[in-house]
């Protein structure tokens, strides 16, 4: 069963990546923090766009950072340039 909610993603380690649109870094939240903002039972596929509202950049402070999600746990995997090259 693909990964959908908070616990899901922390059990089967798959990371949950903010990607910030202003400085380019791309961070992965540690399931703790994911925990404690949504609760472990938060869908993070169905809801991703909340995720992206409530958190910010660690680094430079811009809200709303893209959420990628891992390909292998979504039904439409995430475009990754870098990967379709290959
Ligand atoms: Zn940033």
């Amino acid at each position: 069963m693909p990964a959908r909610t908070v616990a899901d993603f922390a059990a089967s380690g798959l990371p949950v990546s903010l990607s910030c649109s202003a400085c380019g870094r791309v961070q992965v939240p540690p399931p703790d923090v994911l925990d404690a903002a949504f609760g472990p039972d938060f869908d993070l596929v169905a809801h991703h766009r909340e995720v992206s509202r409530r958190l910010c950049c660690a680094a430079c402070g811009e809200p709303r950072p893209a959420v990628l999600l891992d390909a292998a746990a979504v039904a439409e995997p995430v475009a990754d340039p870098a990967r379709r090259r290959a």
